[in-house]
């Protein structure tokens, strides 16, 4: 075990060789070559060779293969070469859909890798914690998933989960204090903070002492494993219809076995037959197709920036009735500007200010303050009370400012800029020296300053203090107008402080309503010139007895193509509901320009404090009503979302803090943000909107239903199919007319001619109807719909259409010759099968409606389906080989108008359901 806790910061940082700025990108190099990545060595996936070797342990090869053992004993060789082929085929097409999916899953996880903020070259930077080496310096805040284990070296209330490692689930206070105990228990040395624990609380910075494989949780990763491969809802009800299936199907194949030896047919011929009706009727690919449809839909989601995290959740987002979205930055652009202020009653646009003090300020951010000294005490306390850092534009022309941070705090620090007031060289010259961070259920946060003494201040900092009584200390808070005004007993009217009065409190709360009647997000601000520095710096101590300065305004723009996807939601069924910290006025106009509540909607919106109040039953009867909840804390989702659930809904929540994650594991489809999101949020999720946009999730959710259907259609397609092969396979021995189609025959639909259009299926394109109807049920039997009556009624009619083939191939257009019924039966299964492929694309529109050209690969395996018949009952080898023969036109003809019937039945029957769904409708209008 290391002794890191026992050194001091300096002796850590100097024993690392490295500063509180980091290390150099030169450095990290180095070191990264030398200590290696910081990652913990994981299992590796399946090799190919694994892969490729495992489609031979399947049962049905298996059987396939004793099939073809027992075709070389009879001395059938041909058939035993031709059994091998179709196996080894069999086995690369399900290698590379295996393949294909694992490497879609390995690439889905290297998407999912953590970021943290990190000095560089001397300035904070994004970087993958994967690159993180020993000496870097990184920022902690509160839902960070610590990267590696790392030494304090700055350490604000800084608290961490550490149940991960030491079983304890109680938050653990850290601070940059030496443990003297060589041998204090991990839980004990509250210096460190582990790779693999969280931070709950605070803010701090830490030095990176070990990484990778060498971590305490190195040490004990290889228990932690992760069980991967958990299978979906669906992917269980597919294995288990598949095993009824083949229960059914080898029942059967056992009868027609027996049928074949009353019958007088020889031993080997009717085993051979049996077991290859058994092959190509046992639908052995339906749980591998799904897990396929899944994990290559969750890759076109990545592309439509959704992250799938966890795998169900790709099937379930089609059945989401309900949608709750944070408010700011995934309904509205997160792109904070300061526009109003507000003090003491008196209004003025940032605007207006700026020209005030238009001659003053200019001059790389350090100028005289302003003549507005109570706008400029308003802004101070705001961009002081911040944990975004003033940066100025490198790419600007000189004078503009960006910040780096929350962007509700860098609006703040780059209003105050503006106005003469630069962050970085007024912290220099006034410390932080004690803090109560933000947290979503206080909406408040405070910080303390030590003041300089007045002949050590120059430029800004100097005209700030200047403002307020003098003293040594003072604090600045920053928050929800109404939050801010519990913990305030005075205010700044004016230059001077007064009691804050009832009159007062209704004043500031009207200026606040107006603002936010505007669509605004306010955020007020106060302070108190501190004698002392309370010895307990909690909120109790530091909050308390505030002097309220002043409001500003921040306009937020909506995302322009959000409305756009509220109409969408609307039209397939599914609700948009938005949940703010912010103020109940900004949330409505926000909640109008989005489309969320109409003009005219008579809707309330509902607030945090009555939610709290509301018993369930209340909840309840308004939650399927209420559309905005604002002033919301992380509680009150997880209250939302279970009224939702127990009405039936089916919910998917957004969320990126680190409160969020019960609401969005309580969720049916929790979403965290890729881009504000904590890692906390984004482990409790099922998926992380990369791009934080409400958009998104409506475009996975399309996805979700597209990926849906397309298992369904090939459960119709494949299953229809099954039983036409079964139904013909009996009942011809019964009328007399013998075995009906050949093991081969039989292995060769198998593969051939339910292959090709199965895997141009899967690539079905969305249907442009997806989202007009509503969800499904998550718990919908995917026979649900009138699929399974269709797969027994055109699995039944296949059947019949094979055995007429059947009557009129043996008797009508032949002498009783069993070769050309037999060619004919095979002939007309298999092109029944590509017609029944074109028909089965779409539940309600026909061909015509969906475009043949729609989906290419259908056509082309359509078209190579129909050319590789040709060439087996033509080509004199391939006669040989599938004991076909030659068909005349009449024949052939015959066949092919037989087989016209599944696709033209189909056809029909839609054309006419269509017909029917459309004039009630005109009848209407
Ligand atoms: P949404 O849920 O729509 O994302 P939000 O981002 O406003 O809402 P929170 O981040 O929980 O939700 O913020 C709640 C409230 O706290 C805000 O409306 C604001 O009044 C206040 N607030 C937000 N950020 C800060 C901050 N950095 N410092 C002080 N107060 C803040």
């Amino acid at each position: 075990m290391s002794t890191w806790h026992t050194k001091s910061v300096e002796a850590t940082l100097r024993e690392l060789d490295t500063s509180p700025v980091g290390l150099s990108t030169q450095q990290a190099i180095e070191r990264l070559a030398k200590f290696g990545p910081n990652e913990l060595e994981r299992k590796k996936g399946k090799s190919p060779v694994l892969i490729f070797l495992s489609q031979f342990t399947e049962i049905m090869v298996i059987v396939l293969l004793i099939a073809a053992a027992i075709s070389f004993a009879v001395g059938e060789m041909a058939d035993a070469i031709m059994i091998l082929i179709i196996v080894i085929l069999n086995a690369i097409l399900g290698f590379t859909q295996e393949y294909r999916a694992e490497r879609a899953m390995e690439a889905l996880q290297r998407l999912a890798v953590p970021r943290v903020h990190a000095f560089r070259d001397g300035k904070l930077q994004e970087i993958e914690s994967i690159s993180l080496v020993p000496g870097d310096i990184v920022i902690l805040e509160a839902g960070l998933r610590v990267p590696a284990d790392a030494r304090l070296i700055e350490s604000a209330n800084l608290r961490a989960e550490e149940a991960a490692l030491t079983g304890e689930s109680v938050p653990v206070d850290k601070s940059i204090a030496k443990v003297e105990d060589e041998g204090a228990a991990l839980g004990d040395r509250t210096n460190l903070v582990y790779a693999g624990t969280t931070i709950v609380y605070g803010r701090g910075q830490a030095v990176i002492v070990e990484t990778g494989m060498s971590t305490e949780l190195g040490n004990i990763a290889t228990m932690l494993q992760e069980v991967t491969g958990e299978r979906t809802p669906l992917q269980k009800r597919m294995a288990e219809l598949g095993k009824w299936l083949a229960i059914g199907a080898l029942a059967i194949c056992a009868l027609v076995f027996l049928e074949g030896l009353l019958q007088g047919n020889p031993v080997e011929e009717m085993l051979l037959t049996a077991i290859s009706l058994a092959v190509a009727a046992v639908p052995e690919g339906l749980p591998a197709v799904v897990t396929i449809a899944l994990a290559l839909g969750a890759q076109r989601m990545v592309r439509r920036q959704a992250l799938i995290r966890k795998l169900p959740a790709v099937e379930t987002l089609g059945s989401v009735t309900t949608i709750c979205s944070d408010k700011t930055g995934t309904l509205t652009q997160n792109r904070m500007t300061v526009t109003a202020l507000d003090i003491a009653g008196d209004s003025i646009s940032f605007d207006q200010l700026l020209k005030k003090s238009q001659p003053s300020i200019r001059v790389n951010g350090i100028g005289k303050i302003i003549a507005e000294s109570d706008f400029a005490l308003l802004l101070g306390a705001a961009s002081l009370c911040n944990d975004a850092r003033l940066e100025l534009d490198e790419n600007g022309d000189g004078d503009r400012y960006i910040a780096i941070g929350d962007p509700t705090e860098g609006a703040l620090v780059v209003a105050a800029a503006s106005i003469g007031l630069d962050k970085t060289g007024i912290e220099k010259q006034m410390p932080r020296v004690a803090e109560v961070p933000f947290t979503s259920e206080r909406k408040r946060m405070t910080t303390v300053h030590k003041l300089p003494p007045a002949e050590n201040s120059d430029g800004a900092a100097a005209g700030l203090v200047e403002l307020f009584p003098r003293a040594p200390y003072v604090a600045f808070a920053k928050g929800s107008v109404t939050e801010l005004l519990s913990v305030c007993d005075r205010v700044w009217a004016n230059g001077s402080i007064e009691p804050l009065t009832k009159e007062w409190g209704w004043r500031i709360e009207v200026a606040n309503d107006n603002l936010a009647k505007d669509g605004m997000r306010v955020l007020g601000a106060a302070f108190a010139p501190l004698d002392e520095l309370p010895k307990e710096q909690s909120e109790e101590t530091l909050e308390r007895n505030l002097i309220f300065v002043g409001m500003t305004g921040m306009i937020d723009p909506p995302r322009p193509e959000v409305k756009e996807a509220v109409v969408e939601c609307k039209r397939a069924g599914i609700r948009p509901v938005m949940i703010t910290g912010d103020h109940p006025f900004t949330a409505l106009h926000i909640a109008k320009q989005l489309g969320i509540l109409s003009g005219d909607d008579t809707q309330q919106v509902i607030t945090g404090v009555q939610l709290s109040e509301m018993s369930v039953e209340e909840l309840e009867s308004i939650v399927e009503h209420v559309s905005v909840y604002a002033r919301v804390s992380p509680e009150h989702k997880v209250k939302l979302v279970e009224a939702l659930k127990d009405k039936g809904h089916f919910v998917a929540m957004t969320g990126d803090g680190v409160n969020d994650a019960p609401a969005l594991k309580r969720a049916d489809i929790g979403i965290a943000m890729g881009i504000t999101g904590t890692d906390v949020s984004k482990e409790a999720a099922d998926m992380v909107l990369l791009d934080d946009n409400f958009a998104t999730i409506v475009n996975a959710i399309e996805e979700g239903r597209t990926i849906y259907e397309n298992i369904r259609r090939f459960v119709r397609y494949i299953i229809s199919s099954n039983v036409g092969e079964i139904f013909i396979m009996m009942m011809a021995p019964l009328l007399g007319f013998g075995i009906p189609l050949t093991a081969l025959q039989l292995l060769w639909i198998n593969l051939i001619t339910d292959g090709l259009p199965a895997l141009a299926l899967g690539v079905e394109p969305t249907s442009a109807d997806v989202m007009d109807r509503p969800p499904h049920k998550p718990d919908e039997s995917v026979m649900a719909r009138g699929l399974g009556t269709y797969i027994i009624v055109i699995g039944l009619l296949l059947g019949s259409v094979c055995m007429l083939a059947l009557h009129l191939g043996y008797n009508v257009l032949s002498d009783q010759n069993h070769a050309i019924a037999q060619t004919m039966v095979f002939t007309t299964l298999c092109l029944s099968q590509l017609g029944n492929a074109l028909a089965v694309r779409s539940e309600t529109k026909t061909l015509g409606q969906l475009g043949l050209f729609s989906n290419p690969s259908m056509v082309l395996a359509v078209i190579s389906g129909f050319l590789v018949q040709l060439a087996v009952i033509y080509v004199p080898f391939l006669q040989n080989l599938f004991h076909t023969t030659a068909l005349t036109l009449e024949q052939f003809g015959v066949s092919l108008a037989l087989s016209l019937i599944i696709f033209i039945s189909v056809e029909t029957f839609k054309f006419f359901k269509n017909r029917k769904r459309v004039e009630p409708a005109q009848e209407a209008a």
